[in-house]
């Protein structure tokens, strides 16, 4: 009986320290990692007008999702709808297929203007342009069109401006879609297209790798941001554009997330963390992180946000853009 005792006592010590060498990673109850994936820019980001080409980074960033089970929501630019004025069947089919494989997808602006450069009224104008095609493919499917994000980030650049449209998209009854790993991907996008055109495939290859790296460690910095402002690690939300960059690198990324201790929550289940309630003061003209935005509410200054992993020299050579 002794001994019967002896062997539970240690076999439960020995589930303790099981346990005990997990530490918990992340977020939910299973000690998981949790990030919301949202895409930008559909039906496609591209410069390459070909239907068949739009199609191709369309599919591959629906199969990569779901790959790995991603519930994904895809932010519609309607503008691209349309050809000569007139809507294009080929383009909504591409809208079509994101509903089709289980994902949603919300209001990015019809023309993808930047607040910081049009009036309020001209704002509120993009908005509700930017909701017509969308609102029908959804209500097919008996959903709603719920979600806003503001392109480029930019939320107003004076607080009068941010204010009203907070108020408008909230009488309109969208809920803003906020960022917290904001990232250079669309440089690397930009520079990856570029050596696309000149069918330049090592190139190709060597940014797509050192994306899949940057995104890590962007995603390294923004989890040790939560940690240093609440002392956990948040529900994540990631944002990423519809390219071909993604088309190709998706699925690795994904892959490495994965790797990372993450699972993927839709965008509803990364807004139930308390955080997202958090105070939000900053306005200005910078389209930033709502982790920096919460910072700077809270007072934080220069030296919190040292550490910010930079896009390679190289890419930014490629797509002659500085960051
Ligand atoms: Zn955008």
């Amino acid at each position: 009986m002794k001994s019967i005792f002896l062997a539970l006592v240690l076999f439960f010590a020995m589930i303790d320290n099981g346990l005990a060498q997990d530490p918990p990673a992340g977020n939910g109850k299973t000690g998981k990692r949790l990030m919301a994936v949202t895409i930008d820019d559909l039906p496609v980001n591209s410069i390459v007008r070909e239907f068949s080409h739009r199609m191709y980074i369309t599919e591959k960033i629906l199969q990569a999702l779901k790959n790995h089970e991603v519930p994904g929501i895809g932010f519609v630019n309607e503008s691209k709808l349309y050809k000569k004025g007139q809507l294009s069947e080929q383009e909504v089919s591409l809208l079509q297929k994101w509903i089709d494989n289980g994902m949603e997808l919300g209001n990015h602006g019809y023309s993808h203007a930047d607040y910081n450069n049009v009036t309020i009224d001209e704002y509120k104008t993009d908005v509700l342009e930017g909701e017509k095609v969308t609102k029908k493919i959804l209500s097919a499917q008996n959903q709603r069109l719920k979600y806003f994000r503001h392109p480029y980030l930019h939320v107003g650049n004076s607080q009068e401006k941010k204010v009203a449209l907070e108020k408008f998209l909230a009488e309109k009854g969208y809920e803003v879609a906020p960022v917290t790993i904001d990232n250079s991907e669309w440089i690397f996008a930009r520079a990856y297209e570029i050596a696309f055109m000149e069918k330049d495939s090592t190139m190709m290859k060597k940014i797509g790798m050192a994306y899949v790296d940057y995104m890590e460690e962007k995603t390294a910095y923004f989890e040790g941001q939560s940690k240093k402002l609440w002392n956990y690690e948040i529900k994540q939300i990631l944002l990423i554009h519809a390219n071909q960059l993604n088309a190709d690198y998706l699925d690795p990324l994904l892959a490495r997330m994965n790797k990372r201790n993450y699972d993927f929550i839709s965008l509803e289940k990364a807004l139930t963390d308390k955080v997202y309630e958090s105070e939000d003061t900053f306005v200005g003209k910078a389209g930033i992180s709502w982790i920096d935005r919460w910072a700077l509410s809270m007072g934080k200054k220069g030296s919190f946000f040292q550490g910010e992993p930079r896009t390679p020299q190289f890419v930014q050579d490629v797509a002659k853009i500085t960051e």
